[in-house]
């Protein structure tokens, strides 16, 4: 029996090293996407440590229930009926979203169903009584918490993780005061820990509601607005947590309120009681009561932006980094009233001030800047505005004697104002910060009404008129140059995210390149690569080592989809373009580097608020419909569809065309050699090379398409002809242009491995051309004439004067010969194939799209 017991109880008793908390804020949670999105960042944090994930309402649910509620007692029929139905929609749609079809999702819905229809029958109770206590409100709004958060645990068993949902009134314990309940620390510890213990030792991650917590008597009670944050540090200290991880719309917590301060940083590390004083004293960030269970706690806390997962945002922690800055944060606690006691006969009366804040203390009203005049001739303080007469009838009754004896004047109230705050540590150790925020604000031309420091000098708050509010944060941020803070990294940088389509030798040069660029106000990262096996897709972004050890893999034959190391899937390209669209990344850029047709993969990724820019020829040379079709797609959705590489690989071709045209010039004629392939092969031929010789050296070089046969044939040649052509207007086909091909006659139909292995019965032939050429007293050429009405395309003999026979290796030429540019065409010659240079062009244009918004485009 005895032995039982105890093996019972090792079972009860499981240990696990201390979780990682993640909590979701509801602004990050709008939808199915946003809803999935967060799965992907719980799943994709290493385990162990093990996770509990608290769960915020659906972005704006909470202050829809709390309108219901105060409408249904007024009677507001037809409004809550609107509310309830809206709200029934946005989360049933999102479960339809984030589950298959099927008895999962059937009880999901009904859950939904049944909270609304609960919720419209109490809003109808409340309907004929008129009357709405704290408790009903509670209960109404917890089911926006209970709703997300079931749904959330949905969304994250259906990525395969196993999932418990804990109601937040088993684990989080109150005094009840509905609206605004405390935690009871104790209880709390040791309620938590029951319960989630047992599961996180068996691998299981707790999904709790947030912002709740429950009654002694066992109801529902709200932690107050912003609770979930409260919620997550509580979990935090019960289950001894070293890293709470606070996922928000912001990229952490920053200098000042960015709405208010657009300038605003990210302040690398603060100070728990720095952060705590900003919670405390009106940055909205942080529910003002997060930090106190963990205040003594060895516990990082991250404000951390759920658009970026791999970034750590904000640390708040018991460290003390960035002393040069006295000033770390501000914030500002709008809709303030100041109450003024003053009399002569005060002074040196005792006990007046505790007096004073017994009177408002026995309201309920909380206080939160005090000044005493050394002179004792007055006191100062600041309550909300709306506790502001209650405060001052409090204050007259309590000293009705000394206003009859006139030993007070009067107790004034002043409304209308705020309370800037200014925090930091350093600010106990360097004199003369009250005097710079003085300075700056007089300069700004800002009267200060009143001024308090704590004790603790960790902050500096002052009342100001409300309408200089956001003015006085400018000034104050300006004086302490807080937009230097951590580096001064911009508070959005901007960021893309790219996705290559195609790994070949072309993606294996770009992706390196792409790691390099190193911009202050750029993020750029690989979160995916596709070839044709599958795809490889991680949101966090794929490392410049990770992506290196593909592309060796790649060159050894490994498909991606067989590759190690995780996050590879079987898909085909559209299937996989499909597949990462679903993620919630930033400003996402697909480059396609295949050379397949992919018209409908590209159409779907722009339709899906990808950026496109192709090294391929295909999608832009199709039939015009279907190019139509493409640059309609991106136009409709305000992306860009760039495709500089296709033409001179990374000379800048259509982007010189773009300027002409800009600058109002017009272009009747572009000729060229845009063949790299066909110059480096016709050079070595003029050298006296074989034609097998040069081809295999061009191919080792990995100058041709995939077949090099698109080379000789001169259908490479055309396409870029046809790109070109199609900007100044040239309204056929592919078929419509004159080509005349270099591939041997009978060597079409071999497979590409016996056309490689036969080139050497082709070389007498090549070099009697060569040399009938050389006696005419020219080399040969692969020449591209292109004009708005006709595309020629072919083999020329030009005279060994002539610039285009002067071109070497790789070399591509284009004359344009414009409007303005008629006798002396301008001509650009470079390098016009290789890996390195097309992946150069190409990454202009991903640069240009990164940039921000739809930077051009064709
Ligand atoms: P959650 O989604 O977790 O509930 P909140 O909406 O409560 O997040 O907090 C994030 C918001 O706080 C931001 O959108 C921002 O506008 C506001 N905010 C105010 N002051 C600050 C600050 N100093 N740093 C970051 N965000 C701030
Ligand atoms: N949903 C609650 C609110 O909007 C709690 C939270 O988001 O933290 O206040
Ligand atoms: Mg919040």
């Amino acid at each position: 029996m005895s032995l039982d017991r105890r093996v019972g109880m090792r079972r009860t008793r499981p240990s696990s090293p201390p979780p990682h908390i993640h909590k979701f804020g509801g602004a990050s949670l709008a939808d199915a996407a946003s809803m999935r999105h967060a799965a992907t960042i719980v799943l994709q944090q290493p385990a162990p440590p093990p996770k509990v994930v608290v769960i915020s309402a659906m972005a704006g649910v909470t202050d829809v229930l709390l309108d219901v509620a105060g409408r249904a007692a007024r009677g507001d029929v037809e409004q809550v009926r609107s509310a309830a139905q809206a709200l029934r929609t946005k989360h049933t749609e999102t479960a339809r979203a984030l589950v298959r079809r099927g008895p999962v999702l059937d009880a999901l819905v009904q859950m939904i169903d049944t909270a609304i229809d609960e919720l419209e029958q109490l809003a109808g109770g409340l309907g004929v009584l008129r009357e709405l206590t704290p408790r009903t409100v509670d209960y109404i709004v917890a089911r926006g918490e209970r709703l997300s958060a079931q749904l959330f645990s949905a969304a994250l068993r259906e990525a395969g993780c196993q999932v418990a949902y804990v109601d937040a009134t088993e684990v989080i314990q109150t005094d009840g005061m509905f609206g605004r309940a405390a935690p009871d620390l104790g209880r709390t510890d040791r309620s938590a820990r029951r319960v989630l213990a047992p599961l996180l030792a068996q691998g299981t991650v707790p999904v709790v509601p947030g912002f709740l917590g429950a009654t002694p008597e066992g109801q529902v009670a709200t932690l107050g607005r912003g609770g979930s944050d409260l919620t997550a540090t509580l979990l935090a200290r019960a289950l001894g947590a070293q890293e709470v991880s606070l996922w928000k719309d912001v990229p952490g917590l920053l200098t000042a309120d960015p709405r208010i301060v657009p300038d605003a940083r990210v302040v690398p590390q603060v100070h728990v009681r720095e952060a705590a004083e900003l919670a405390y004293y009106g940055a909205k960030v942080l529910h003002p009561r997060a930090l106190i269970p963990v205040i003594k706690r060895k516990v990082a806390i991250r404000i951390r932006p759920f658009a970026d997962p791999a970034s750590l945002g904000t640390e708040i922690s018991r460290r003390r980094t960035l002393e040069q800055y006295p000033v770390k944060a501000l914030s500002a606690i709008p809709g303030q009233a100041l109450l003024t006691i003053a009399g002569n006969g005060m002074l040196g009366v005792p006990g007046i001030a505790a007096r004073t804040f017994e009177a408002v203390h026995r309201e309920g009203i909380s206080v939160s800047l005090i000044t005493q005049a050394s002179s004792e001739h007055s006191i100062c303080f600041s309550v909300p505005a709306e506790s502001a007469a209650r405060a001052r009838k409090s204050l007259e009754e309590t000293f009705r004697p000394e206003l009859a004896r006139q030993e007070i004047d009067s107790v004034e109230v002043q409304t209308g104002l705020a309370t800037l705050v200014v925090v930091g540590l350093g600010m106990a150790g360097t004199p003369g910060i009250a005097a710079r925020v003085f300075s700056a604000l007089a300069e700004a031309g800002i009267n200060v009404i009143a001024i308090a420091q704590g004790s603790s000098e960790l902050n500096l708050s002052l009342m100001v008129d409300a309408k200089d509010a956001a003015r006085a944060q400018r000034a104050v941020h300006a004086a302490f140059q807080l937009s230097k803070i951590g580096g001064g990294a911009v508070m959005h940088p901007e960021r893309s995210d790219v996705v290559l389509l195609g790994f070949g030798q072309i993606g294996r040069a770009l992706a390196p390149m792409i790691a390099k660029v190193k911009r202050d106000d750029l993020t750029l990262r690989i979160v995916g690569v596709i070839d044709r096996s599958g795809l490889i897709f991680d949101a966090r972004g794929l490392s410049p080592r990770r992506l290196a050890a593909l592309g060796a893999a790649k060159s050894k034959g490994t498909p991606l989809a067989k590759a190690v190391g995780g996050g590879a899937r079987r898909a085909s390209a559209a299937e996989a373009v499909e597949f990462i669209a679903r993620h919630a990344l930033a400003n996402p850029i697909l480059v396609d580097l295949t050379a397949d047709d992919t018209t409908a993969t590209l159409t779907s990724a722009l339709s899906a608020g990808m950026h496109v820019v192709l090294a391929n020829k295909r999608p832009v040379t199709a039939h015009q419909r279907h190019y139509d079709a493409l640059r309609t797609a991106a136009q409709a959705h305000g992306r860009g569809l760039l495709f500089e590489a296709t033409v001179g690989a990374g000379l800048p071709i259509i982007d010189t065309h773009q300027k002409l045209i800009e600058s109002g010039d017009r272009v009747a004629k572009i000729e060229g050699c845009p063949s790299g392939t066909l110059g480096y092969l016709f050079g070595e031929l003029g050298r006296g090379a074989a034609f097998s010789a040069a081809l295999r050296g061009a191919i080792a070089k990995g100058y041709p398409e995939p077949d090099p046969r698109d080379d000789l044939s001169g259908m490479d040649v055309a396409r870029k002809a046809l790109i070109l052509g199609r900007l100044l207007g040239f309204a056929g086909e592919l078929e419509d242009i004159a080509v005349e091909s270099l591939v041997p006659a009978g060597a079409e139909r071999l497979s590409l491995e016996d056309f490689l292995a036969s080139l050497e019965q082709f070389d007498d032939a090549w070099a009697k051309r060569v040399a009938a050429a050389r006696v005419r007293g020219g080399v040969l050429r692969y020449r591209a004439i292109v004009t708005p009405r006709r595309i020629r395309v072919g083999l020329v003999a030009v005279p060994a004067s002539s610039p285009m026979a002067a071109l070497n290796g790789t070399d591509n030429q284009f004359i344009f010969t414009t409007q303005r540019y008629r006798n002396n065409p301008l001509v650009i010659t470079g390098p016009g194939a290789g890996p390195a240079v097309t992946a150069g062009g190409i990454l202009n244009d991903v640069l240009k799209l990164a940039g921000g918004g739809a930077g051009g485009g064709a």
